[in-house]
């Protein structure tokens, strides 16, 4: 087994010692803005306290609403002339918050985007091609950096413009990809129009992440593109990609743990949950010095995943993002995340690339609506055989999600799709 960094190898022991050293390091460096400094003073903790891995219990939580008070440059730790980037995000709600880095930040950023590359087996002869968005957005700029630092030939080719992809994809001979899963499935659908055979084009490696998706769904990238695809999860709270990565078993994340504390929480109480099962991910830096963010409650579903490693690494791996605890939405009473539903629809082989959840109301009625784009070979003419398969997906559907959806069938490549993340759910009921 081939490592990009020591870290890597590491056991348990010597993770646990480094994150302890580490952990204190920040709490002194996260000390130095005024927000951390009262919270610290009211928990009545100071880097010495921090002496064994349990010992991050008695520093509070961050929330994305603490980095909303704090933004723009609130949580700055370093004088400002340090300070060479600025990252931000605006989320679903529109208020932003921002991550500013140092130099040192942004190499160890890239370091750990390269590790990650590396470890699904991108090399400096592979041709890399980020179809992701660049500017605020940190899977541009962030895995742009990781590849350099490997030394692959980078195509900073940003988002959409599908045709201008597949022409950079030919004329550079592009072996591996980053792209936004339901865009993937977009430039699929656009490969096809065109009569191109993906097995014939160079691609072999697809990083896929930033936005929720099933096994189910990276099965169908692999088999469009013709691809291994890994799943990549980042957060810009956390940097941005480069956090946590599928290693070549496919099976969980591993999260860089000699560069993030990771613990999961019953999102309700705030106490860890049971070995196994799913909650809310809760990630601390260890390696920056421009914003440290300790304990940042990401909102984001997962759980650890029991058992060693095939690949070697002891790094604990999670499962892939079940969802975030505010996409959950409720209809007849019923907790429902949008996951739930992608898993079963994109395991029927009938049904296309796309789909949308629309919530609405019926008068008094909440109605729970999924349009279903179906592929071109199950999209006919008669009638029955239409209702049949309509009448096969609710029923597979409201097993799994205990609610009858009314499933609508439409033609491929009818819904909307954007070059970012995709929306899966539209609410138009009344509030
Ligand atoms: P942003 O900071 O705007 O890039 O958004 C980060 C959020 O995107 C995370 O908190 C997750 O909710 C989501 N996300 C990123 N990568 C993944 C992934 N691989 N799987 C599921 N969700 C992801
Ligand atoms: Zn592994």
């Amino acid at each position: 087994m081939e490592f990009f960094d020591h870290a890597e190898t590491w056991d348990r022991t010597s993770i646990e010692a480094a994150q302890v050293v580490r952990l204190r390091n920040t709490v002194e460096q996260a000390g130095r803005c005024a927000f951390y400094a009262e919270r610290f003073a009211e928990a009545k903790i100071t880097p010495a306290d921090i002496r064994v891995p349990g010992d991050i219990r008695r520093i509070p939580f961050t929330t994305k609403d603490d980095l909303r008070s704090q933004y723009p440059e609130g949580l700055l730790c370093v004088p400002r002339e340090d300070i060479v980037r600025v990252h931000s995000s605006s989320g679903t709600t529109g208020t932003p918050i921002a991550v500013c880095h140092t130099r040192n930040d942004l190499n160890s950023w890239a370091e750990l985007m390269a590790r990650c590359m590396y470890m699904v087996g991108v090399r400096r002869s592979d041709v890399f091609q980020n179809m992701s968005g660049y500017g605020l957005f940190t899977g541009g700029l962030g895995i742009h950096a990781g590849a350099e630092r490997l030394g692959c030939m980078t195509i900073p080719a940003g988002a959409g413009n599908t045709l201008r992809q597949i022409k950079l994809i030919k004329d550079f001979r592009s072996t591996v990809i980053h792209i936004i899963p339901s865009y993937a499935l977009v430039l699929a659908n656009t490969l096809r129009e065109n009569g191109e055979d993906s097995r014939e084009l160079p691609p072999r490696i697809a990083l896929i992440g930033a936005e929720p998706h099933t096994e189910q769904t990276r099965r169908r990238v692999e088999e469009a593109l013709g691809v291994k695809a890994y799943n990549s999860y980042g957060l810009s709270e956390m940097n941005g990609p480069g956090v946590a990565f599928e290693c070549q078993e496919q099976n969980g994340l591993h999260v860089w743990e000699d560069a993030y504390i990771v613990e999961i929480i019953n999102p309700e109480t705030g106490a860890y949950v049971a070995a196994g099962e799913t909650g809310e991910l809760v990630l601390t830096t260890l390696c920056r010095a421009g914003m440290p963010i300790l304990r940042y409650r990401t909102r984001d579903l997962t759980r650890f995943l029991p058992g060693g490693c095939a690949c070697g690494r002891v790094h604990h791996r999670i499962d892939r993002i079940h969802g975030r605890t505010d996409d959950m939405f409720i209809v007849k009473g019923v907790n429902i995340y949008p996951m739930q539903i992608e898993q079963v629809i994109m395991a029927m082989p009938e049904v296309g690339q796309n789909y949308l959840i629309v919530l609405e109301n019926d008068g008094p009625k909440e109605d729970l609506k999924i349009k279903v784009e179906i592929r071109d070979e199950y999209f006919v003419e008669d009638m029955r055989v239409l209702h049949g398969l309509q009448q096969k997906i609710a029923r597979r559907l409201q097993s799994e999600i205990l609610v009858t959806p009314k499933v609508e069938l439409v033609q491929s490549e009818s819904l909307p799709t954007g070059e970012g993340k995709a929306n899966r759910v539209l609410d138009l009921r009344e509030k």
